[in-house]
């Protein structure tokens, strides 16, 4: 690897772009929705809504909103349609974050300080997380020195009853997830939150990629079990805005049920030379760009757009479902949002895998059980056909190849 170091002398802006436009070319050619991971494509309008509310505002400052009043009511008034959407009590709270995983970070650390304040606890404390949860949960862990006791899942979903045998009393928080991100299932959020009350213990729905998407999926018609703040043992929620909201990276959410609970997430501490220094999250500056297009692309949408461009996730995911199904593949569970996991019985679905790649679909793959995952945006309401089209050619490569491969053991 060669050093690369400042130039002496700066470039011009049409040369930079052109070694942008060169460096970008060995990228994954999301737009043409060939991406089930990483991107969510709400198609060329939001994308333009997106970059030209980000460059409006890049160089403003969320950590201060006294000199920046337009990104401060950007942010509370995206935090409160969140809060409506999740049907959060009167009170409830919320703040803007970087992602989902700054989201959860807090929630746990909102939870560990209620559980110092009100419990009496200290060290020694612990989470209890379905085997689906997000890895970030193990990195608030890491961060906070709190042990993640990570439970096998029952079904695919969260195994209340090994769950609750796993709390003792130092644990501080559950977990579930709407849905969680392998399976794309939500887990049972009204027995968790029995759960939570009878051993009175934090309960945490991570909606990271459910929060934007399930709301509008539920208005349209899908029977959704209740996952939200109607649930009463839901005392926070964590919800990316840049997920299925289609706002540019850099935006999620978290909520609390109070703005008392909401509390212990704040920073207060000093002195240092400027004194006292408080911040919502734990991050100091805050991107500007990222509220503001998260503010315009809500609005750019509305209830209607989102709904429609939600519609067209759960329809790509009925013609996967149908299209998998008769090509020999079992759907993992019962998916009712953007996420479908599927394997395949007889044919590898690494192998697979590996075929589809070949053929340009950038895509993730489950090693536990064994599965193709797709993350599903509307763009992909297009190209489903051209995705099951290879995916057979791939199956009939991958079948050819597993007979080559055994004969020389009938041969022998
Ligand atoms: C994406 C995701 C996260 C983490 O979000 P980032 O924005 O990638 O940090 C957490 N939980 C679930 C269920 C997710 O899908």
């Amino acid at each position: 690897m060669t050093a690369e170091t400042l130039p002496q002398h700066g470039q011009s802006w049409e040369a930079l772009e052109a070694r942008m436009r060169e460096m970008a070319k060995g990228d994954v050619k999301w737009r043409d929705g060939r991406t089930g991971l990483y991107i969510f494509n709400a198609g060329e309008d939001v994308e333009r809504v997106q970059k030209t509310a980000y460059a409006m505002f890049s160089a403003e400052n969320g950590l201060g909103p006294a000199a920046f009043p337009s990104i401060a009511q950007m942010e509370r008034e995206v935090v409160s349609l969140g809060l409506a959407l999740l049907k959060a009590p009167e009170g409830g709270a919320g703040a803007m974050t970087s992602g989902g995983t700054d989201s959860i970070v807090m929630a746990v650390k909102a939870a560990r300080d209620h559980a110092r304040a009100k419990r009496g606890l200290d060290k020694g404390l612990n989470i209890v997380v379905p085997f689906t949860a997000h890895p970030a949960f193990d990195k608030a862990g890491m961060v906070m020195d709190i042990e993640v006791r990570r439970i096998p899942v029952k079904d695919l979903l969260a195994d209340v009853a090994a769950m609750e045998a796993a709390i003792d009393d130092r644990t501080l928080l559950i977990v579930g997830s709407a849905p969680c991100f392998p399976f794309g299932l939500i887990d049972p959020i009204e027995e968790l939150s029995a759960l939570a009350q009878r051993r009175k213990v934090w309960l945490h729905v991570d909606a990271c990629v459910g929060g934007y998407i399930a709301p509008f999926v539920r208005m349209n018609g899908v029977d959704l079990a209740p996952f939200d703040f109607s649930v009463p043992g839901v005392w926070s929620i964590s919800g990316d805005l840049h997920k299925y909201g289609y706002a540019s990276k850099g935006a999620s959410t978290v909520f609390f049920r109070s703005r008392e609970l909401l509390d212990f997430m704040t920073f207060d501490a000093g002195p240092w030379p400027l004194g006292r220094m408080v911040t919502p999250t734990l991050a100091g500056t805050r991107p500007g760009g990222a509220i503001a297009a998260a503010w315009a692309v809500t609005r750019f949408l509305g209830v209607e757009g989102y709904r429609q461009k939600q519609r067209e996730v759960t329809e790509a995911r009925a013609k996967i479902e149908a299209g998998v199904t008769k090509l020999g593949f079992r759907v993992l569970g019962e998916p009712q949002l953007g996420i479908v996991s599927f394997t395949h019985d007889s044919v590898d679905p690494l192998a697979l895998y590996a075929k589809m790649h070949h053929r340009g679909w950038f895509t993730a793959a489950l090693l536990e059980p064994k599965a193709l995952h797709l993350m599903l945006s509307p763009k992909h309401n297009e190209v489903a056909h051209e995705y099951l089209a290879d995916l057979e050619a791939s199956l009939n490569e991958a079948a050819g190849v597993d007979a080559e491969k055994m004969t020389p053991r009938y041969a022998g």
